[in-house]
C-alpha cells in the first residue's frame, strides 16, 4: 500500500533539526525575558473577520492567501496567517491595558498562508512573534530593535543587514499616497495587471511588486521618506540616533513598505545574502492605528516576525552535544538479562540518568557497537549468569577499564559517578 505523504507546502521537522529550533526557542525565551517579555500562547484559528480587518482587505495575505473555511457551514474561521492580530485580540479581550501601561508580550508558533510553495518559503511556517503594547516612544522602538540584534547575535549569526524605514503617519501619508498614485497613473500601461489594480486599492503594494519591470519602474518612484511630516521625521531620526548609541548598524531603504496594512512610522527588515532569493527572515514596525481598529482605545504598539525556518537555516548544524549521549548503555543478553535491563534503565532514568538499553536480545558485539555509535561514557554488561550472580560487568568506555560490580549498588554507584 501506498504510504501517505504530507500536504504540499507542510514540512517536518525532524531530529537533530528540533535540537536547533529548541536552542532558537531556548535563547529567545532567555533573551526576551531579561528584557521584560511574557509569553502569551494564542489560538491557531481566530473568525476571519479579525484578519480581514486587521490585516487589511486588499493585502496578498487576505485577498488570496489565507485558510479559512466554514467551520460546518456555521462561521467563516481562518487558520492565523500572523500573529499580531490575534495577541491584540487577546489583549483586548482580557483587558491587558487595564494591567500595565506597557504590555510586552511574545509568542511562538506555526502560521498558515496559501502562497506557492518554494525553498524557503512553506504554506505552514514558524514564526517568532514579539509585540510592545503602550506609548508610542522612540525609545520603544529603538530597545525592540535593539533586543532583536542581541538575540540574532547570541545566535551567533552574521553578516546580516537592518534595513529601516518610516511609513509616515496619517498626517502624511495621504500627500505620498497622492503623489505615488499620480506618478503610477503616467506609468500605468507598463506596469501589471496587479499593480495596476493596486492604483486604485492600494498604491504603497506596488513597492513590493516581484515583477522585473514593475521594480524598475517603481525605482524612480517618489519616495515616502520624502514626505513624513515634521512628527515622523522627528521620531525616526530619535530612532537613528538610539540605535547608533549603541552602534547598531543599519541601513535606510526608502522603498520599504512591508506586506501588511497596518504599519506606520517606523518599519524594519533584517536581510541575508546567504538563503537566496528568500532573503528576509524578519520584518516588524510600528502599528499606531491597529489596537483602535480591532476596536480598542488608541493605544500604540510595534512588533517583529521572524521565521524559525530561515532563522534555522542560518545557524550551522551543531556538533553533537556531549550532554545529549547517554550516560549508561545497559547490554543485555538473554530475557532474564534484560527484563534486569528493563528495570534498572527505567530506575535510573527517573532519577535523571540518560539511559540507553536494547530489548532485541542481540548479540554483546552489536549492543556495544551501538553503545559506541552512541558515545555512552558507561556501558553494563548482564547476561543470565550475572543476573542469578546479581553481579554485572561495568565499562568505563573513555578508559576501556571494566569491573564487576553488584547489581544492588548500581544505582548508587552510579548516582555517585554521574555527581
Ligand atoms: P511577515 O509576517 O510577512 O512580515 O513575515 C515575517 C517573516 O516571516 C519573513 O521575514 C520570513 O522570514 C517569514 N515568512 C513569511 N512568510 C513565510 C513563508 N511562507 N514561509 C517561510 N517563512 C515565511
Amino acid at each position: 500500500m501506498e504510504i501517505i505523504t504530507a500536504v504540499k507546502g507542510f514540512k517536518d521537522i525532524l531530529p537533530p533539526e528540533t535540537d536547533k529550533w529548541r536552542h532558537i526557542e531556548n535563547t529567545a525565551y532567555n533573551v526576551f525575558r531579561t528584557f521584560g517579555f511574557s509569553e502569551i500562547c494564542i489560538p491557531l484559528i481566530e473568525k476571519t473577520e479579525l484578519f480581514r480587518r486587521g490585516i487589511g482587505e486588499s493585502t496578498d495575505i487576505v485577498e488570496k492567501e489565507m485558510y479559512t473555511f466554514l467551520d460546518r457551514g456555521e462561521e467563516s474561521l481562518t487558520l492565523r496567517p500572523e500573529a499580531t492580530a490575534s495577541v491584540i485580540r487577546a489583549y483586548l479581550e482580557h483587558t491587558l491595558h487595564a494591567v500595565e501601561s506597557v504590555t510586552r508580550l511574545f509568542t511562538i508558533g506555526p502560521m498558515f498562508r496559501r502562497e506557492r510553495p518554494q525553498k524557503g518559503r512553506y504554506r505552514q511556517f514558524y514564526q517568532i512573534d514579539v509585540e510592545i503594547l503602550g506609548p508610542d516612544d522612540p525609545r520603544t522602538d529603538a530597545e525592540l530593535i535593539l533586543m532583536l540584534m542581541h538575540f540574532l547575535d547570541r545566535l551567533g549569526l552574521k553578516n546580516l543587514t537592518l534595513e529601516i524605514n518610516s511609513l509616515g503617519c496619517d498626517e502624511c501619508r495621504p500627500t505620498f499616497r497622492e503623489a505615488i498614485v499620480q506618478f503610477l497613473r503616467g506609468t500605468e500601461k507598463e506596469l501589471c495587471e496587479d499593480c495596476r489594480r493596486r492604483i486604485g486599492t492600494n498604491p504603497l503594494r506596488v513597492f513590493d511588486c516581484k515583477v522585473e519591470k514593475c521594480g524598475e519602474i517603481i525605482s524612480q518612484a517618489p519616495r515616502l521618506m520624502d514626505f513624513v511630516c515634521v512628527d515622523c521625521r522627528e521620531h525616526f531620526t530619535q530612532v537613528e540616533d538610539r540605535l547608533t548609541l549603541f552602534a547598531i548598524p543599519y541601513t535606510v531603504n526608502a522603498k520599504m513598505v512591508r506586506g501588511l496594512d497596518y504599519y506606520t512610522r517606523t518599519t524594519f527588515e533584517v536581510k541575508t545574502e546567504s538563503l537566496g532569493a528568500q532573503n528576509a527572515i524578519l520584518g516588524g514596525g510600528r502599528y499606531d492605528h491597529l489596537v483602535r481598529d480591532l476596536g480598542g482605545p488608541d493605544i500604540s504598539g510595534i512588533g517583529f516576525a521572524i521565521g524559525m525556518e530561515r532563522l534555522a537555516a542560518l545557524i550551522p548544524d551543531k556538533e553533537k552535544n556531549p550532554a545529549d549521549s547517554p550516560f549508561l548503555f545497559i547490554a543485555a543478553i538473554g530475557d532474564k538479562a534484560v527484563d534486569k535491563a528493563f528495570f534498572l534503565s527505567n530506575r535510573l532514568r527517573m532519577r535523571g540518568i540518560r539511559v540507553e538499553t536494547d530489548y532485541s536480545g542481540r548479540s554483546l558485539k552489536s549492543q556495544m557497537k551501538r553503545a559506541d555509535k552512541l558515545k555512552s561514557s558507561f556501558v553494563l554488561i548482564i547476561g543470565e549468569r550475572e543476573v542469578s550472580e546479581n553481579r554485572a560487568l561495568f565499562r568505563n568506555m573513555h578508559t576501556s577499564s571494566q569491573e564487576e560490580i553488584g547489581l544492588d549498588k548500581l544505582e548508587e554507584t552510579i548516582m555517585k559517578i554521574a555527581r
